[in-house]
């Protein structure tokens, strides 16, 4: 069974396909985004975190800065120099902040000193005549190149009246002074570090790289504006640097960017993860969705099916008013359609082969009305065959009104085209022309009460009547068969009758003629001088009569080659009737032959129209009792003579009339008389050739009228 799984394969696939897309697309932006977000935290993080560390050491100096200031104002530099170094000394046992101190002169001459690590003689300090220049009040701090760093720290001081009367100096491990930079934010994995004015490194937790020149230039000018990821040891790193105030140098936090970008990477591998899984979530959303959605086609989809397998009476329920319902009932309405369709062309098939298997148009017209009845649903229908203005129903099936149908059918005859009406008692009329060739088919029309005919019915209706009359063609060619055959068999039957006749007619004379001579040639009785002379005239007779014989059959067969032509000439009607009457009268005898001839003149073949004359004369003695008068009568009439040969005899049956004037054709009775058959056809031959004509009124019992015309010669 099929599904519909293109549709929601479809529908699924664009959306996966826009998802992704989407997802692909949000994904790039979010993650470059988010980069730039965290990369902008970190390295405002690494920049707050630096400056914080340079505040810090700017602190730690001051401290300093503040000792020394308290130490020399405690009253160390206000003693005379012996005394203030054993003041210094004494500060310098109070105090643990300084490794050593030094006091110089006014003159920058060292004149005490005290240390707890390195050499503390005054000896040790070289003269410092820059501190004497000094006339402020506050730390003059210095870097040493010695290892380790050591900060040098120094306060001077001056008298009131302006007189510097000492230097306080003291000398801190650098170490001490940039410890800060080692505290806080443990988590962080920068390497933090200070740098001189100059850029080289001056701690570093790295020792070996203490010393290291001009990594950080920007630290010279301060620092940078912001952290930025540079090149450090080939390896991508962000930067941090932030100048301390104090000291002529800077705190540099430096870390790979891979590194600092961790957090964010991690973060932004969880949002794609995420991403990623509310795609697919989303997706299966779309196609359980689009499943449930698509449920109610599917009904829809196997009903398709089973109307292509050509099942019948497919529907399918309709249960909601949406589309999918409306489409519902739109299918069913098609289905219903087809199926009727499909009946009818059934029925059409039927019909026609009903049709094509008859043999006789009566039939053919019966099934064409009750065919168009059970077709159309009709309540009835007509076959009307006749000419166009005036058909006439050969068939009806049901009842109909007779008027409205043949005012129909004559519209539609007179048309050639298929004409619907409406009748008088509201029944819609369908008339289609039935065209059967030259036969003339003639015109269908169906009746109903309740819809008007469709465009559809009037096709079907056109596409039946066009079956029909092939069906009548059919039956015409049969029916023509038929009687072609009749008229062959009837052909061989007379050639076997004549063949029958002449044997029989050449048999009589023949025996006569031999029995005759015999008695002639008889020698042992020889007959009487008298006798002889009888049995030669009875040979002659019958010879004569042999010879009539094989003439007219001669005759006959330049008739059926169409060979006979006329030797026409004026001639008076009177003189060649008596030639006929008198060639006759053997025959004739005493029988009464009344005669009424005008005086005209005939233009006409003497010879044939005499042979016509005595034919006919001989045939009204031959078939009418003897004695019963025999009548000649003729007038003139539409530039003819026409003259009838009258006798009250037998009479010939109507359906015979007309084939007494083909060759061979006698009569049922005829047998017992002597003849072939072949006079009347002579007869109508030479009145043809005389172009003039031959027909016969009869009343069988009462006797034939034999009427011949032939063309009036006027007098000259
Ligand atoms: P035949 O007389 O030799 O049979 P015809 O051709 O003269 O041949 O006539 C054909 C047939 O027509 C006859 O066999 C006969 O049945 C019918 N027929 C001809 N003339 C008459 C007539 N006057 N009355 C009745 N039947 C006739």
């Amino acid at each position: 069974m099929r599904r519909t799984p293109a549709l929601l394969a479809k529908l699924v696939a664009a959306v996966l396909v826009a998802g992704t897309v989407t997802a692909v697309a949000g994904t790039l932006l979010i993650w470059n985004l988010a980069r730039s977000a965290l990369q902008a935290e970190v390295s405002q993080g690494s920049a707050a975190l630096a400056e914080e560390l340079a505040i810090r050491i700017d602190g730690r100096l001051e401290a300093v800065a503040d000792t020394l200031r308290v130490t020399a104002t405690r009253g160390a530099l206000t003693q005379p120099p012996p005394a203030a170094a054993d003041a210094v000394r004494a500060t310098l046992a109070a105090s643990a902040s300084y490794d050593e101190l030094v006091v110089y002169d006014a003159d920058g001459r060292p004149v005490a000193a005290a240390a707890t690590r390195f050499l503390a003689t005054p000896e040790d300090y070289p003269p410092r005549p820059g501190l004497v220049a000094g006339v402020t009040v506050g730390p003059q701090l210095a870097v040493l190149d010695a290892f380790p760093p050591v900060l040098e720290a120094a306060v001077a001081l001056e008298r009131p009246a302006g007189t510097v009367v000492g230097a306080l100096l003291a000398r801190l491990p650098l170490e001490t002074v940039a410890e800060p930079i080692h505290q806080g934010n443990p988590s962080s994995t920068a390497v933090r570090f200070l740098v001189d004015g100059d850029g080289r490194i001056l701690v570093h937790p790295d020792r070996d790289r203490v010393a290291e020149e001009q990594r950080f230039p920007p630290a010279t000018a301060g620092g940078l504006a912001r952290p930025t990821v540079m090149d450090v040891d080939g390896v991508p790193s962000l930067v941090a640097i932030a100048p301390t105030r104090l000291l002529e140098g800077a705190v540099v936090l430096q870390q790979p960017e891979a590194e600092a970008l961790t957090p964010a990477t991690r973060q932004l591998r969880q949002m794609t993860a995420a991403l990623l899984a509310t795609m697919i979530a989303a997706v299966a959303a779309v196609s359980v969705a689009g499943s449930y959605l698509l449920r109610p086609l599917r009904p829809l989809a196997d009903a398709v099916a089973r109307l292509e397998r050509g099942e019948r009476g497919v529907s399918v329920d309709v249960r909601t008013a949406d589309e999918i319902g409306q489409l519902a009932r739109q299918f069913n309405q098609m289905a219903a359609t087809l199926d009727r369709r499909r009946d009818e062309i059934e029925e059409l098939h039927r019909l026609s082969l009903l049709l094509g298997s008859r043999a006789d148009r009566g039939e053919v017209a019966d099934d064409i009305a009750r065919g168009a009845t059970r077709l159309l649903a009709a309540d009835a229908s007509a076959f009307l065959s006749g000419d166009d203005d005036n058909p006439r129903p050969a068939v009806l099936s049901g009842s109909a009104d007779g008027r409205a149908v043949r005012a129909v059918a004559q519209a539609c005859a007179q048309e050639r085209t298929a004409v619907t009406q409406r009748g008088a008692a509201g029944e819609n009329l369908l008339a289609v022309p039935v065209a059967a060739g030259e036969e003339g088919g003639g015109v269908l029309v169906v009746a109903r009460a309740g819809d008007a005919f469709s465009d559809e019915d009037v096709h079907l209706a056109e596409a039946f009547a066009s079956f029909a009359g092939v069906a009548l063609q059919t039956v015409r060619r049969l029916e023509l068969e038929r009687a072609l055959v009749h008229e062959l068999q009837e052909a061989v039957d007379r050639k076997r009758d004549l063949l029958t006749g002449i044997s029989h007619e050449l048999l009589t004379p023949l025996t006569c003629i031999e029995s005759f001579s015999s008695r002639l040639l008889d020698e042992r009785d020889p007959p009487r001088a008298a006798e002889r002379a009888r049995l030669a005239a009875e040979i002659h007779q019958q010879a004569s009569e042999l010879d009539e014989l094989v003439t007219r059959l001669l005759d006959l067969v330049m008739t059926e080659r169409g060979q006979r032509s006329a030797n026409t000439s004026a001639v008076p009607l009177r003189t060649v009737v008596s030639s006929a009457v008198a060639a006759l009268e053997p025959v004739l005898g005493d029988r009464p032959v009344d005669m009424d001839l005008p005086e005209v003149q005939v233009l006409a073949d003497p010879v044939l129209l005499v042979r016509v004359l005595t034919n006919l004369l001989s045939n009204a003695v031959k078939y009418s009792p003897p004695g019963t008068p025999i009548a000649v009568r003729a007038r003139q009439q539409d530039g003819a003579v026409r003259i009838d040969v009258v006798d009250q005899g037998i009479g010939i049956e109507p359906q015979a009339a007309a084939r007494v004037f083909k060759p061979f054709w006698r009569g049922p009775q005829e047998p017992t008389r002597p003849g072939m058959g072949v006079g009347l056809a002579l007869a109508a031959d030479y009145v043809h050739v005389m172009h003039g004509t031959i027909s016969v009124d009869s009343t069988p019992g009462e006797g034939s009228t034999f009427t011949v015309t032939v063309p009036y010669a006027p007098q000259t």
